[in-house]
Order: structure tokens, then sequence, then C-alpha cells
């Protein structure tokens, strides 16, 4: 089997039936960039980029995250890199950066709400992407979107830092896609609202299966609830990934279900563009995607968001792969 999966690191990823969809990978570091490309990946659709803010005592400065970016997209040489703007608060935190203690860390201040109170450190990791940006094909896209008022603040706050980069003589591409991840409930309901703004989403379903079955993702406990395969989950995913093509736009998935041997049939089936994935998880899933018939996973998928349950779902599913 792994042979097989070889034969098709150079391949692009079709679907029986001749479509064409993207398998990117997620990376945490420059140097994982070796691991994408070893296993085929057509982009990088999630670089988190909180680990370079992890593991120090200051802020990262500028120049420390231009160097990482510029590498990144050196070795993808033209495949496009999205970038996430800093995640942090919630569970991971910095020691450098105290914030108070919160009843519901999860629910708290972290992300782009952390980024829009504190523009000093958002500021400085736009400027060094911009500056990146003639290294590659660069998308930016922000985390924890839940308003399209923070949407618009943080384009308007990217568009300054570009301007103001324009006017210092440095060079800045004019094609930087810019995206949202749609990990809150909020904005996979308004999603095509968002989708006349933005120039794609990537839904991330660690957060969104989290907080449409308030389930804390972390929580043994609760664990039961966290439903990757539960209609309501589909359904949002589905919205989102309509509203994205009623506009034009295209729709990717960066959170765990992208990468996931159950989840592929039906995401395939409701039109998903772009699955982004360990690098591990890339040749396997292209391997599946070949011998699955998109017309068939659309078919397939609209029973699945008819079911009344994951299991239900899950059957639905099995049935197909026995
Ligand atoms: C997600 O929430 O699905 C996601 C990809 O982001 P993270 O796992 O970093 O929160
Ligand atoms: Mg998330």
């Amino acid at each position: 089997q792994v042979a097989e999966w070889r034969k098709l690191r150079d391949e692009a990823t079709v679907s029986k039936d001749g479509v064409h969809v993207e398998l990117a990978a997620n990376i945490g570091t420059p140097n994982d960039v070796a691991g994408v490309l070893d296993n085929g990946g057509e982009a990088v659709g999630l670089y988190r980029t909180e680990f370079l803010y992890m593991g120090r005592d200051e802020l990262p400065s500028e120049d420390v995250q231009f160097n990482a970016y510029k590498t990144v997209l050196e070795k993808m040489a033209g495949k496009p890199v999205v970038v996430r703007t800093l995640d942090i608060g919630g569970d991971k935190e910095l020691p450098y950066l105290v914030l108070p203690k919160e009843m519901n860390p999860f629910l708290g201040f972290r992300a782009i709400r952390l980024c829009l109170d504190r523009q000093d450190i958002f500021r400085t990791q736009l400027r060094a992407l911009l500056r990146a940006s003639v290294y590659g094909e660069l998308r930016v896209m922000f985390p924890m979107i839940a308003t399209l008022g923070e949407f618009r603040e943080a384009k308007a706050v990217l568009m300054e830092e570009k301007e103001k980069l324009v006017a210092e003589g440095v060079s800045v591409s004019d094609n930087i896609q810019l995206g949202i991840m749609v990990e809150i409930p909020s904005t996979a309901v308004l999603a095509d609202q968002f989708a006349k703004e933005v120039d794609f989403f990537s839904i991330g379903t660690n957060d969104l299966i989290q907080y449409t079955m308030a389930a804390d993702r972390m929580n043994e406990r609760v664990s039961y609830l966290y439903q990757p395969y539960n209609p309501s989950i589909l359904r949002l995913v589905k919205m989102v990934i309509d509203a994205a093509h009623k506009e034009g736009k295209w729709a990717g998935m960066c959170g765990e279900m992208a990468g996931d041997a159950t989840a592929i049939p039906l995401l395939l089936g409701l039109g998903l563009d772009e699955f982004s994935m360990s690098a591990s998880s890339i040749l396997p899933a292209r391997s599946q995607i070949a011998k699955l018939s998109k017309a068939e996973m659309q078919e397939l998928a609209t029973k699945a968001l008819d079911m009344q349950t994951a299991e239900q779902v899950v059957e639905l599913v099995n049935a197909i792969q026995a």
C-alpha cells in the first residue's frame, strides 16, 4: 500500500470522475516544509505561526518572523502558502505575555481578539508577512473571526501596513489572498455575507465542533459530544462551502476532519475545494479520492445531511467503503 501511495507523490489529486481537489498540509515551523513536499503536498493550507512565539522569552522581532515566512514561501516554490496570524490565548499561553486568568479561556481573549487589541503585536506580524509576500504565493488568514466587523478591522490594519511599506519603498505582492478561519458558528451561519468580502474560507473543525456542540475539545468527560459526523456539523460545513462557491471563492478545511478517511467522502460530496491535513495523511487521502466518484459522493452527502445522528452518518459512509 505504501508503494502505491508513493507513486501518487507527484500526481494531482483527482476523483474517479475527474474532479480535481487540492491536498495541502498543516505545518508549525519552516522545518516541516520538507515533509510536505516529500508527501506530495500541493500547498500549505495552514501555517500555525504560534510556534514562532513559543519557546522564547520575548516576542519574535519583525525580522525573525520575516525570515521564517520567507523560508517557507521559498521552499514551497510558488505553491500556495496559507499563513494564519497569531492564534494565542485559550490553551496556548506565552510566558512573556501575561494575561488575566479567565473563567473560560476558550471563550475568552484570544487569537484575533487579542491581536486587534494588541495591535503592536499584530502589526509586526503583518509587516513581516507583507515583506515576505514577494517570495512566493502568500495567503493570509485570520483565526477565530466571529463577526464581519472583526474581519473588516483586521483587513484595514493589514491594508494600512501595506500602504506604509509601499510608501517606504518596500515591495509587496499585489496578489495576496485574504481569508478567514471558519471555526465559530456565527461565522458559518453568516458565511454568505462573509463570502462577499473574503477571498477564501478555511473551516477549522477542531474549534467549530467544540463551539457548535458546546463540548471542550480537551475534556475527556464530554468527548462523546465531540462529533465530526454529527449532521449539524455537516450542515454548517455545507453552508460555508455553498456560500463560498456562490461568490466564486474557494473553501478549504484545515481541522483534523479534513484528513479523516470517514469524512473525506462526505467532504468531497459537499464540494470542498482544499483539504489541509498533516503531511503524512496526504498520500493516503489522494489514493482514497482517486477511487471515489464526486457525483456519487454528492448523493451520499445529501443523504448524510438528512440523518439524525453521527452514528447513522458513519454507517452510511462505511457501507460505501466496505
Ligand atoms: C481548528 O480549529 O480546526 C484549527 C485548525 O485550528 P487549531 O487546531 O490550531 O485551533
Ligand atoms: Mg482553531
